[in-house]
């Protein structure tokens, strides 16, 4: 016997790194194009709340709406909504969870108490009384956001997913928001087996619709972009044809490819002429499953849409979110159903999140998405 092995002194259980300052880095909003890393209060968790640190986070095309000015946000607002972390703090009445656990949050947060999340409508949650309209949506909105150090989470007991061990930061990041979003535009739709489905533009969300539509069992596919990494993309997402609206009459081509129109448009661009498109490409009867965000008037163009009577159905979505919904999409990366790791092209530190902003928002270099790490 080796007498080392009778003298060995246990090695402590390694504890999880704590940040013990008062202050933490994050990206804060300013003003119209005006954001900036700098050392902001540390959250900390109350009842029901939980304090995550941020491992890995991205920045949503919404981000650049609202750095433009497009989408309004407080100044002084901590913004990004796309949190993947550590469990660093747990505060009263969170239960089932550990310091330390990975965790993803989706970009929707329900209370998972009111009227909306009791009837499933998670992204409109009016936090314990009704419904509010997006109100869902709080990181990086109305509440501090994911591109920091440290994130406070609200209604922690409905919206912390446990990331299972084999799968890493960057296979479930896009999870958050772009792929249960795009996912998300093919179930509103009620996708069947051997449908036919046209996604217009194949940006992030785009993209993932044409994941989902595939998962759903379309039978035939179409992508519509113009930009060639994009195409390229839409194929190995699942796209049989890819047509670019630069070099062809995109609605006639639709209706020549399947026979007559397609059986579901989605749209995930938030243009009028995008959303005109969608509907002119489907056949009578056929569901337009909107995505986009539009601004100013959206217009449903008399002979598209049939004076009212051709049986059309146009359906909106947001980001369905809670962690039931991330655990589902986590699943769907375990089997190897779904790979979202090919869309993150870039991989940045949260101190030079400026320049990941002007290389997304540009998309310059073949971006897609950027992975952000605190
Ligand atoms: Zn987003
Ligand atoms: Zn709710």
């Amino acid at each position: 016997m080796n007498s080392d092995k009778q003298t060995a002194v246990l090695e402590p259980p390694p504890t999880p790194r704590r940040v013990r300052g008062a202050t933490m880095r994050a990206n804060v909003f300013h003003g119209p194009n005006e954001i900036r890393v700098e050392e902001v209060p540390r959250p900390r968790a109350g009842v029901g709340e939980a304090v995550i640190r941020i491992t890995l986070t991205t920045i949503c095309g919404t981000d650049l709406h609202i750095l433009r000015g497009e989408y309004p946000v407080k100044s002084g607002l901590v913004i990004g909504h796309e949190p993947v972390g550590v469990i660093e703090e747990l505060g009263d009445g969170v239960h089932g969870y550990e310091i330390g656990d990975r965790v993803l949050l989706g970009a929707i947060t329900p209370c998972g108490q009111c009227r909306a999340c009791l009837s499933a409508q998670w992204a409109q949650c009016g936090h314990g009384d009704g419904y509010e309209a997006l109100g869902g949506w709080r990181f990086g909105n109305t509440i501090n956001g994911a591109q920091a150090e440290f994130l406070l989470v609200p209604n922690a007991q409905a919206n912390l997913a446990k990331i299972p061990d084999e799968l890493s930061d960057e296979q479930v990041v896009l999870l958050a928001d772009i792929a249960s979003t795009g996912f998300s535009g093919a179930e509103s739709a009620k996708i069947k087996i051997g449908d036919s489905v046209v996604v217009f533009a194949q940006g992030p969300i785009g993209l993932c619709a044409t994941a989902g539509a595939k998962l759903l069992g379309a039978s035939f596919i179409i992508g519509v972009d113009s930009d060639p990494v994009r195409m390229k993309m839409a194929r190995q997402m699942g796209a049989d044809v890819v047509l670019d609206p630069n070099g062809c009459d995109v609605v006639a081509e639709v209706k020549r490819l399947t026979g007559g129109g397609a059986d579901v448009s989605i749209e995930a661009l938030g243009l009028q002429v995008t959303f005109e498109n969608a509907l002119r490409c489907l056949r009578p009867g056929g569901t337009l499953s909107s995505l986009g965000v539009y601004s100013g008037k959206l217009a449903v163009p008399y002979d598209a849409f049939a004076a009212g009577i051709g049986d059309y159905k146009i359906v909106t979505t947001l980001c369905p979110g809670g962690k039931e919904r991330m655990r589902r999409l986590m699943s769907m990366v375990q089997t190897g159903r779904f790979d979202p790791t090919p869309l993150i092209t870039h991989r940045f530190a949260l101190d030079d999140i400026v320049e990941a902003y002007d290389l997304f928002g540009s998309r310059r270099d073949g971006v897609l998405k950027v992975a952000i790490r605190p």
